[in-house]
């Protein structure tokens, strides 16, 4: 299963009450960040999962309400005594811009691992999850990120019984890793059942509609869109700025195939996104609008 929270789902400018961009992501105890805007330290330590799990930071691109909390975050993760690796994955100029924001946290007791994202589609693994960034439009670079929680297939006891392997060696097979009995090698899917449906999720804000988040997100479990604006009388600041009215984050999820969407990322005009929301419901019904603090869990479909 994979946990969910969004820290702050503010754009632009932070709030009072609505702190800015930045999603934890949970996944059997190993942790990552997609964006880091000003104060997400702050919503670090209100939720409580903890910095030092965090194994990886994902900056979409480069305006400050998605990276400006950085140097705060590092320092914040000096503090717990980390000394494991961070990597922080971002578009083009990552070096440039990390290098420049480090110039006030020269100091740190762990190593960076800098992951620059340059050309089409790129995928890595990171925090237990196989991820897919690929480019958005905004203008500048800005990246989305598909994600893929994969199951392993089933681990039937009495294939491996039958093929005489030591209960012992049960845990090695299920994990996917095949062992030597009387001189035989038994791969895992000697043992294993049909194989099982994981978990998807894409993310993607700060970005007119491209069709990179259908194809990325056909049949995804929960598509993470944004809601920069709600009302319709915004679509000429919407195609100026390089952002998405609520209908077409929601003609993007229905044209996926998307079990649900979430819309994040408001602009400071929008006291209660809520209000804005029929216009998408109207197009995806499965629709929500995040909210500050608030974390979800996806599970295994049976
Ligand atoms: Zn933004
Ligand atoms: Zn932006």
């Amino acid at each position: 299963m994979i946990d969910l929270c969004f820290l702050g789902t503010g754009g632009s400018i932070p709030l009072p009450n609505r702190a800015l961009s930045s999603l934890y992501v949970r996944v059997s105890g190993k942790g990552m960040l997609i964006d880091v805007g000003e104060g997400t330290q702050i919503e670090i330590m209100r939720l409580g999962w903890g910095f030092r799990c965090i194994e990886s930071l994902l900056i979409t691109h480069f305006h400050a309400d998605h990276c400006s909390g950085l140097p705060g975050f590092l320092l914040a993760q000096a503090k717990t005594g980390r000394t494991e690796p961070l990597h922080i994955y971002g578009p083009v100029g990552l070096r440039r811009v990390v290098d420049a924001l480090r110039v006030i946290a020269p100091q740190l007791p762990y190593p960076i691992e800098l992951h620059e994202l340059g050309g089409e589609v790129n995928e890595f693994d990171t925090a237990g999850l196989h991820a897919c960034a690929f480019p958005l439009d905004h203008g500048i670079p800005c990246l989305g990120f598909a994600f893929r929680l994969d199951r392993l297939p089933p681990f039937l006891p009495e294939k491996a019984a039958a093929l005489n392997v030591p209960m012992k060696l049960w845990r090695v097979l299920q994990k996917g890793t095949p062992v030597e009995v009387d001189g035989r090698t038994i791969e895992p899917r000697d043992v294993q059942g049909d194989a099982r449906q994981g978990i998807s999720f894409l993310f993607a804000t700060d970005t007119r509609p491209v069709p990179d988040i259908v194809r990325f997100g056909a049949d995804t479990n929960l598509m993470i869109l944004e809601g920069m604006y709600g009302e319709e009388e915004k679509y000429p600041l919407a195609v100026k700025n390089h952002h998405m009215l609520y209908r077409e984050s929601a003609a993007l999820a229905r044209e996926a195939g998307a079990k649900r969407l979430i819309l994040t990322h408001f602009s400071t005009s929008m006291e209660e996104p809520e209000i804005s929301l029929p216009s998408a419901t109207d197009i995806f019904p499965e629709t929500v609008c995040a909210a500050d603090g608030m974390t979800l869990t996806l599970h295994y479909p049976e």
